[in-house]
């Protein structure tokens, strides 16, 4: 690595960072997931390359069914209260070390709890507060947790989680829908959002995948779900009504580069439309979704998008962007912002199209 580039790193890495789509359970810290599997016999005997084949997904998979399914590996390591407070702990530190000040952490405590049925969701909830909580008296990071409702539960097994997450209102900063979206409806979780409205701002994973209803699903999670983040959201570069749409209204996109990549959600790399959503003048904002399962971490995400010719000066309105999102309180982010909060409609001045050809 040149002179240059280690500054460019240095740079990177001291930016004030907001991360707002992080999957809390998807994030295990890889040397933590070799060490907890060491201690369990099917694991014990297999070598480092079979490890990382288990766990592990660093290059693209044929969809994002597939991924998923490889999700549930590394959900098997989490067997007790110990590891997931350990988890949390070791998930807010690697955003640390990234830069980042604002951490959004989203998980389902159905997708835990089924592969770990011990674990009941108030143990699972308390630990992964435990472990946050030492984090934000250890460093300076506002965290925040989010609910995800799988989209494959049904209606029965996610009302229960809404009425169990009800009485946790507290340790929830907002909602989200989870899963492979093609084979669902927005619709058939309207009765699930809507008394939820007035309770937690709400995110819905949206327009991730390449699927004929895409925009449909994205504008549903708006108009039906109330959302006002979309997770991913990438697909709206083909429909530049629903580009319009969301822009009127404000949504932000969370956008996570290298998922999309493993997902096949692009084409090829080189076709992310990132850059080209910024100069759309889209509230886009930068993501890791699963490091622990894509063995990343928040600064590759800033170098893959540097290589889509996103600038210096994008990831700092990308940063004021999410800011002025997060659905933690303000006082919570003040005391770790370095700057003042910024509103979206003040952001929309300075975004990429407003500049020009950077
Ligand atoms: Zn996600």
């Amino acid at each position: 690595m040149g002179v240059l580039s280690k500054t460019m790193e240095t740079h990177l890495r001291s930016l004030p960072k907001v991360e707002l789509h992080r999957h809390l359970d998807c994030s295990l810290r890889w040397s933590t997931a070799i060490e907890i599997a060491r201690t369990l016999p099917q694991f014990q005997t297999m070598s480092l390359t079979e490890l990382e084949q288990s766990f592990l997904i660093t290059e693209p998979f044929a969809d994002l069914d597939s991924v998923l399914r490889k999700f549930t590996s590394m959900r098997d390591l989490l067997q007790s209260a110990e590891i997931l407070e350990r988890l949390a702990f070791e998930v807010c530190e690697d955003a640390v070390n990234d830069g980042v000040r604002i951490l959004e952490l989203r998980f389902s405590p159905t997708f835990v709890a089924e592969a770990n049925p011990q674990l009941k969701p108030d143990q699972i909830l308390n630990a992964f507060l435990r472990g946050i909580a030492r984090a934000e008296r250890t460093w300076p990071i506002a965290v925040g947790l989010i609910l995800i409702f799988q989209r494959t539960k049904t209606l029965g097994e996610l009302l229960a989680l809404r009425d169990w997450a009800l009485d946790r209102r507290e340790d929830f900063v907002g909602v989200d829908l989870a899963d492979s979206e093609d084979r669902f409806e927005p619709s058939q979780f309207q009765s699930l959002f809507q008394p939820l409205r007035g309770t937690w701002p709400i995110t819905i994973h949206a327009g991730e995948t390449i699927y004929p209803n895409s925009s449909a699903g994205m504008r549903g999670a708006v108009e039906l779900l109330g959302a006002q983040r979309i997770g991913h959201g990438i697909q709206a570069i083909r429909d530049p009504s629903l580009l319009q749409f969301l822009r009127d209204r404000q949504i932000i996109l969370e956008v996570c580069p290298w998922s999309n990549h493993l997902t096949k959600s692009v084409n090829t790399y080189s076709k992310h439309p990132l850059k080209k959503l910024l100069e759309a003048g889209q509230f886009v904002t930068l993501n890791t979704d699963d490091p622990g399962v894509f063995a990343s971490n928040l600064i590759d995400e800033y170098h893959l998008a540097q290589a889509l010719g996103v600038t210096i000066q994008d990831f700092a309105w990308m940063n004021d962007v999410a800011c002025a999102g997060s659905f933690l309180s303000a006082e919570k982010i003040s005391r770790v912002w370095p700057r003042p909060r910024q509103k979206l409609s003040d952001l929309l001045s300075t975004a990429s199209s407003q500049k020009g050809p950077s």
